[in-house]
């Protein structure tokens, strides 16, 4: 055995375990026994929950993802090198990194097209989803070639959203967000404040928001959002709210080029649909039961619908966005959690009390 692996046998290695539905366990979890050559060894030191994580807990499933058997929960997070494997070249121990948790096997027609986002055996291999085992454990190895080297002016604590940031920017990619455009994110959860800020490094000229909650829009427009609009369920109606916002941004605005719905709700789809001009795009972030949506609007109007399959490629320009300065993810962090209080963090996560955006927990 290497040292490096030798080093940590006698380690703790607390885990957040989800059993099934509603059954979230705080235990030990073997440590890693070998790494492969191009793998790298892993302390972890912060890791994001988000609505995947709860809905898991919650549900016991998540899309196709289905809790089958105990698996440890965690797909957010960042750490320490403390070990390679004899082949990786990219990384050395003391590196910190931001860990891409889906590993793709890059020899399907996807992973070969480039589309490795797409590739089915990394459902199998997405860390933190069922089946596979998540960073929310203290010690564990993955592969070097998705473990990206943060910059000294990123600390782990930002590291830990590169994730979600990565997904955001995979959205702003596929609806090609450019210069000038007009952008309407519906949703101000952490995903739709963070694709507001990217919507915004990429250049959109004005973004503005959608949320039922009033405090994460007032974050939204702290951070500089330049218009927001509450949403209240009772009297909510799409095409009225449509017809509001249009007006709301400009006199004979035809609404907006491009709109990113990150809540996956029914009524919230239509509305993103309604806004959009004709010609232009609607992005499907956010994922939620099925739902009834104005297809024929969108197909007359040829607004285009592109859904959005977690990360292409995205780690780096995250990572760059966050280094540059350019973006700045430090506002989000509402919350840090001990390891040992993960159940708390999250039930705070689940209660959708206000003031929360983004929780992590800590090693
Ligand atoms: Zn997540
Ligand atoms: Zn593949």
């Amino acid at each position: 055995m290497m040292d490096s692996l030798k080093n940590i046998q006698n380690k703790d290695n607390l885990a957040l375990v989800l059993h099934q539905k509603d059954v979230l366990k705080l235990e030990q979890w073997p440590l890693p026994q070998q790494l492969a050559p191009n793998e790298c060894l892993l302390q972890a030191h912060s890791c994001g929950i988000c609505g995947t994580d709860v809905t898991l807990w919650k549900k016991g499933f998540v899309a196709d993802f289905v809790v089958k058997k105990p698996f440890v929960l965690g797909h957010e997070p960042s750490a320490v090198v403390i070990g390679v494997g004899s082949e990786v070249t990219n990384l050395k121990v003391g590196d910190r990194v931001a860990v891409e948790p889906a590993l793709p096997c890059l020899k399907c027609q996807f992973c070969r097209s480039g589309r490795y986002n797409l590739c089915p055996v990394s459902n199998l291999h997405s860390h933190g989803l069922p089946p596979a085992d998540g960073c929310l454990r203290r010690y564990y190895t993955h592969r070097s070639d998705f473990c990206y080297k943060l910059p000294e002016n990123v600390s782990c604590e930002e590291g830990a959203l590169v994730e979600a940031l990565a997904v955001v920017v995979h959205a702003c990619r596929r609806v090609r967000v450019g210069i000038g455009q007009n952008v309407l994110v519906c949703g101000a959860g952490p995903v739709g404040i963070m694709c507001f800020l990217v919507a915004k490094a990429f250049g959109a000229s004005k973004v503005y928001l959608t949320d039922i909650n009033e405090s994460r829009l007032k974050m939204a427009k702290q951070l500089g959002a330049d218009g927001v609009f509450v949403i209240n369920p009772k009297t909510f109606n799409d095409k009225e709210m449509a017809k509001t916002i249009r007006s709301a941004i400009g006199a004979n605005s035809l609404g907006v080029d491009i709109a990113i719905e990150c809540t996956g709700v029914e009524s919230s789809v239509c509305l993103a649909i309604h806004v959009t001009k004709s010609g232009g795009k609607v992005g499907i972030v956010g994922l939620g039961a099925d739902c009834k949506i104005p297809l024929s609007s969108a197909a007359m109007r040829e607004v285009d619908l592109i859904g959005v399959c977690r990360i292409k490629d995205d780690y780096e320009l995250a990572i760059q966005l966050i280094t540059s300065g350019k973006l700045n993810v430090k506002p989000l962090i509402t919350h840090t959690f001990n390891i040992k209080d993960s159940v708390k963090a999250f039930d705070l996560l689940k209660s959708g009390t206000e003031g929360v955006v983004k929780v992590l927990i800590q090693h």
